[in-house]
C-alpha cells in the first residue's frame, strides 16, 4: 500500500504537512468549497495508472465555480493538470482517490459573501473498494427520513461542499439505525439518489434510475452506467420518475458514483430484493464498468488519461 507524500496547494506540489488552510478561510468558515471526487486505476499489465473521465470532472466543476459565483479564471486544462502533477509525485501504482477542492480564500478576515480569492488543493490517496460488502452480496439501506435538498434552495446538481451536510444526516442517520447506507427522496417524495452515489433499480429486466431534476449531482459515474448498459449489454435505461414502493419491489438495485463505482443494494428497508444477494444485471454492469476504468476496453479508450509516459514508472 502507497502513502500520500504530497499534495497540491495553490499552485504547488508540496509536502501533505505542509497542505494547510488559514482559519479565516471562508472555505472554513462558510462553506464556501467546491470540489471533485475522482478516481484513476491501476492497470497492472500495462503498468500504468489511468484517471477516468478528468475532462469531464474538470468540466463539472467549472460548472460548480460559475453557480456559486466564484472569481476565478480556470480551464480544463489549469484544473485537471495538477491531478495529473500530484499523482506522477506521489508514483503511485494502485487504485487512487482523488479529492479536488477550489475554495474562498477571502480577503484577510473576510465576509459570508466574499467571492475571491480563490485557491486550489488537491489531495490524492490509495483507495480500494467505498463500502463494506462480502463478494456476491451488497449493502443494506433504508430510505432516509431526510430529504434530498431542492434545487430551490441549494444546487443539487453540482458538487458544493455545504451540499454534503445532507448527505451526511441521512448517511449518520442510516449508520445509526444499523443500515449501511441511505436513499434520499426528494421534497416530492419521488426517489433522488443516495448520500454520495446515483441510484439504479432494476424492474423486468430493465434498468431505472431517477432524472437529474429530481435533485441530483449531474454524475458522471450515472452517465457512465446509461452509456456501458447500452453499448455493452444492450439495454436502453428507462430515466424515469421512480416512486418509493417501486424500491421494495425491484429485483435488483445498485449505487453507483466515482467513489461508490458499482454498489449491488440487496435489501432496502430490511426487505430483501431479488434473492437477497447481487443481481445478475448488477454483476454484468459491474464488470463492464471495471473492465472500462482500469483501461481494458478500448471502446471507451477516450475515457481514460495515462499519467505516465511509458518509459516513465
Ligand atoms: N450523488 C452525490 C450526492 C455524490 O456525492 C456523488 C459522488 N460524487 C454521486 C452522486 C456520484 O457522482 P459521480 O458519478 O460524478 O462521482
Amino acid at each position: 500500500m502507497g502513502i500520500t507524500k504530497y499534495c497540491y496547494l495553490d499552485g504547488k506540489i508540496v509536502p501533505v504537512e505542509q497542505g494547510r488552510l488559514s482559519l479565516f478561510s471562508s472555505g472554513f468558515k462558510y462553506g464556501a468549497a467546491v470540489f471533485e471526487g475522482i478516481r484513476a486505476y491501476w492497470n497492472k499489465d500495462q503498468k500504468n495508472l489511468y484517471v477516468f473521465r478528468l475532462k469531464e470532472h474538470s468540466e463539472r466543476l467549472l460548472r460548480s465555480l460559475k453557480l456559486m459565483r466564484f472569481d476565478h479564471s480556470h480551464t480544463v486544462e489549469s484544473l485537471s493538470r495538477p491531478v495529473i502533477d500530484l499523482l506522477k509525485a506521489n508514483r503511485f501504482r494502485e487504485d487512487t482517490h482523488i479529492l479536488q477542492h477550489i475554495y474562498v480564500e477571502g480577503p484577510g478576515v473576510g465576509f459570508m459573501g466574499d467571492t475571491g480569492p480563490t485557491k486550489m488543493c488537491v489531495a490524492a490517496f490509495p483507495k480500494g473498494r467505498y463500502s463494506d460488502y462480502e463478494e456476491g452480496g451488497g449493502i443494506a439501506c433504508c430510505v432516509s427520513s431526510w430529504a434530498r435538498i431542492s434545487d430551490h434552495c441549494m444546487p443539487p446538481r453540482i458538487k458544493c461542499t455545504a451540499n454534503y451536510q445532507n448527505s451526511r444526516l441521512a448517511l449518520l442517520e442510516a449508520k445509526t439505525n444499523g443500515y449501511d447506507s441511505a436513499i434520499l427522496l426528494n421534497s416530492h417524495g419521488k426517489v433522488a439518489e443516495g448520500p454520495a452515489a446515483c441510484l439504479f433499480i432494476i424492474r423486468d429486466g430493465i434498468p431505472t434510475t431517477p432524472p437529474v431534476s429530481a435533485g441530483l449531482l449531474e454524475s458522471i459515474t450515472r452517465d457512465t452506467i446509461i452509456r456501458l448498459f447500452g453499448e455493452t449489454l444492450q439495454l436502453n435505461v428507462d430515466v424515469r420518475e421512480t416512486d418509493r414502493t417501486e424500491l421494495y419491489v425491484a429485483a435488483e438495485a445498485f449505487f453507483c458514483g466515482s467513489g461508490e463505482e458499482v454498489t449491488p443494494i440487496c435489501t432496502i428497508d430490511r426487505q430483501p430484493l431479488g434473492n437477497g444477494r447481487m443481481g445478475p444485471i448488477t454483476e454484468a454492469i459491474r464488470e463492464s464498468y471495471f473492465g472500462v476504468v482500469r483501461g481494458e476496453d478500448p471502446r471507451f479508450s477516450s475515457w481514460i488519461t495515462p499519467v505516465y509516459d511509458l518509459k516513465d514508472p
